[in-house]
């Protein structure tokens, strides 16, 4: 028995073994979540054209409504779901989702509008899935989503793993007119020297840097180089969370492409979103 062994039995670490049981919990109702299908939702949160303030098109963020603890923020499931695979049937469900909704959101759009683009999020499992191509072009037949639509993001880190290989998957992906976006770009150890080579369209520059921005010159300087070096290399920008006027007028100063934070819109359930869809604006 533990007790009888004083000090040696220091391994045993409360904290930590709640730590290992909660885990195993939410691993099991994550479970349970995916085959019932009730409990996961898409929230769709806007991003707008900087320039225009226009709508430029949504990021696809799921959701966990737990029956007995309400809200649990993908901060806590995504990396359980990915630590267990889950993430595989997870992000499937997600883009099956999010190609749906864009394809019924583009059936809307005055005729002469612009297209709307679905971005969604790809984990570092997926990128590592030889079955992705194949799952992408089933999901695009079955939901008519044109590829041109959809904007895959991926992190520094995912790709950075299995470089080579990542790159020759991405490759795949833009082969079939699918747009790539490095996420959380320059919070990942990257190697600035392996960006050139990525098949990629955008940047998405991290809400860190975003939101550091107001506090000193030093921290423009860094948004304004990441635009300068996304330009050189002929990506488009899109700054994440932007948080007030202040912010996004800096950025509009700098050229920034796109935008997307709470200065304009949260992430919010589709019924909503679909209400931004038919307006020029938004509100
Ligand atoms: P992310 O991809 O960087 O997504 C942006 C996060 O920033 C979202 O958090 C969004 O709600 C939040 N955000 C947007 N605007 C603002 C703002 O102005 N201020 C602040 N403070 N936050 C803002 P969320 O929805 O909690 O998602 C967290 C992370 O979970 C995501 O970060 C992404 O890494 C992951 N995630 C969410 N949905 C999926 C998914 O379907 N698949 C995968 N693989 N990961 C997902
Ligand atoms: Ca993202
Ligand atoms: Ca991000
Ligand atoms: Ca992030």
């Amino acid at each position: 028995a533990r007790e009888q062994g004083g000090g040696r039995h220091a391994w045993f670490d409360p904290a930590m073994h709640a730590r290992v049981v909660e885990q195993v919990r939410l691993e099991h109702d994550l479970r349970r979540a995916l085959e019932r299908g009730e409990e996961l939702w898409v929230a769709y949160q806007p991003i707008v054209e900087m320039v225009t303030g226009g709508l430029a098109g949504f990021e696809a963020l799921v959701r966990w409504n737990h029956p007995e603890r309400g809200n649990i923020p993908p901060g806590v499931f995504i990396p359980i779901a990915e630590s267990t695979g889950l993430i595989v049937t997870l992000g499937a469900w997600v883009l099956r989702e999010a190609c749906r909704q864009i394809a019924e959101w583009q059936d809307k759009r005055l005729p002469g509008s612009a297209n709307l683009f679905m971005s969604v999020n790809l984990s570092t499992r997926q990128l590592n899935d030889p079955d992705m191509v194949a799952l992408v072009r089933e999901v695009l037949r079955e939901t008519g989503a044109e590829p041109s639509w959809i904007k895959l993001e991926i992190t520094e880190s995912a790709v950075m793993e299995k470089a080579e290989q990542s790159i020759r998957l991405l490759q795949t992906l833009r082969g079939l007119g699918i747009k790539m976006s490095i996420d959380d770009f320059g919070t990942g150890y990257s190697s600035l020297s392996y960006l050139h080579k990525l098949p990629i369209d955008s940047l998405k520059v991290d809400r860190s840097f975003v939101m550091a921005m107001h506090q000193s010159e030093e921290n423009r300087a860094i948004v304004r180089i990441i635009m300068d070096l996304a330009r050189l290399l002929g990506f488009d920008v899109i700054a994440e969370g932007i948080e007030t006027s202040a912010d996004a007028n800096l950025l509009r100063a700098l050229a920034c492409d796109y935008g997307q934070g709470y200065h304009f819109a949260r992430p919010m359930p589709a019924a909503d979103a679909d209400r931004l869809v038919g307006a020029e604006h938004l509100p």
